[in-house]
């Protein structure tokens, strides 16, 4: 019989050795006993996401795990992150992804983040209101300091560059073209143009002159990547003959899984953030997986400690994440899978190329030796090793669903 399918990501959440952990990640340090029934009862193994030693952005990383190869598909950042802010970019359009970041008077970058402001959405009106030409500009906030710009405008071309040097302390980079055709030429010239009238518009920005007066980090400058056009992909309802909902709080995710025609679900508490209500999203899930056969649950906040290189942080977090994988154990007729899209080392504060853990659990599972899940218990499981383009494949195959090779 066919079973259904709940792929539970949780992002970032491989990690490396920490002192403070007596040498354990944060992972193996948690107290995970729900997470643990499930690996005993199951069987783990590690994913090298895109390959060994390659570090995946959640972009690609989600995508290698939703069986598409980044390699070989147009979808860029920016027309993921607006369909995630439920902006359909249209031929003729470019997307970015933003950051509304802090930038000193020699315009080095002194925060990517802005402090990690809580919402950007007061800079809405003024960052849409700036034309150059007759380009036009449409500023969309999304969680904490990210958003999108979505650009109308006539030749425009998404081959130009980001002006982020992804480095704090760096300067702001210019933007430019990346081939040699006028139109991503002129596109980058638009673009510095429109980041210049931005940085004035947001220094005399009312919210900014209160975060100042509040000692906060002002949102002074936007740190633009992932230029993107209109992208068209390949269902995954006609892909793999599945229903498919996602339940997610951050952005990007949702953006993957509107481009790919998931049903998006808003559960309220799933907010993208540390604060999200974990147990709120498997229990949305577990409703979901009544009307489709797949249902993809992302948790953003292991890579939001990862990247705050907090790994005690980190550690309670995945310890709340277990407490509401209670839910996951009674899922019937189901397949769980849980992964990540990459591992975000706390001493790293960022991506890294090293395999990250997963665990498959249900009817017809070859149970394994692994007892916990973690990353060196996973690392001696049955599954072994896995590119990330496999796990839809062995999912398939676990629920009864996979398509017979040969004749
Ligand atoms: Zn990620
Ligand atoms: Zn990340």
């Amino acid at each position: 019989m066919k079973q259904k399918i709940l792929l539970v990501v949780l992002d970032g959440l491989g990690d490396r050795p920490e002192e403070q952990h007596n040498g354990l990640t944060a992972l193996e340090a948690a107290r995970t006993p729900y997470l643990n029934f499930l690996a005993e009862k199951g069987a783990c193994g590690l994913v090298d996401v895109e390959g060994i030693g390659v570090r995946p952005g959640s972009d690609t990383g989600h995508l290698s795990l939703f069986g598409y190869d980044p390699k070989k598909i147009y979808a860029p950042r920016g027309t993921l992150e607006a369909a995630g802010l439920g902006v359909v970019v249209r031929a003729g359009q470019l997307a970015f992804r933003v950051n509304v970041a802090t930038v000193d008077l020699k315009g080095r970058v002194v925060d990517r983040r802005a402090g990690r402001i809580s919402d950007c959405s007061v800079f809405e009106p003024a960052l849409s209101k700036i034309k150059v030409g007759k380009t036009q500009f449409l500023f969309k906030a999304g969680v904490e300091h990210r958003g999108v710009l979505v650009v109308t405008g006539a030749g425009l071309s998404p081959n130009v560059s980001s002006n982020d040097a992804r480095v704090q302390g760096e300067k702001e980079l210019e933007v430019r073209p990346t081939d040699g055709s006028p139109q991503a030429e002129a596109t980058a010239a638009i673009m510095n143009k429109y980041l210049k009238q931005a940085k004035k518009v947001l220094a005399a920005h009312g919210a900014n002159k209160k975060r100042k007066a509040k000692k906060e980090l002002p949102g002074n400058a936007l740190l633009l990547r992932g230029a993107g056009g209109a992208v068209l992909l390949p269902s995954f309802q006609s892909r793999y003959e599945m229903r498919a909902a996602c339940v997610a709080g951050s952005v990007l995710e949702k953006g993957i899984a509107r481009a790919l025609g998931m049903q998006v679900i808003n559960v309220p508490g799933a907010t993208g953030r540390k604060d999200t209500n974990v147990l709120a999203k498997f229990l949305a899930a577990k409703t979901a997986l009544q009307k489709n056969e797949f249902v993809f649950v992302h948790v953003k906040g292991t890579d939001i400690y990862g990247h705050d290189g907090d790994s005690a942080g980190k550690k309670a977090f995945i310890e709340r994440i277990d407490a509401g994988a209670k839910e996951l154990l009674s899922m019937e007729n189901t397949v769980v899978c849980v992964t990540a899209d990459h591992s975000t080392p706390c001493q790293l504060k960022n991506h890294s190329g090293d395999a990250v853990p997963i665990l498959f659990y249900g009817k017809g599972v070859r149970r394994d030796a692994t007892k916990k899940f973690g990353e060196r218990e996973c690392a001696a499981g049955g599954v072994g090793r896995l590119r990330g383009l496999d796990v839809m494949n062995e999912l398939l195959n676990l629920a009864g669903r996979a398509p017979l090779a040969g004749a």
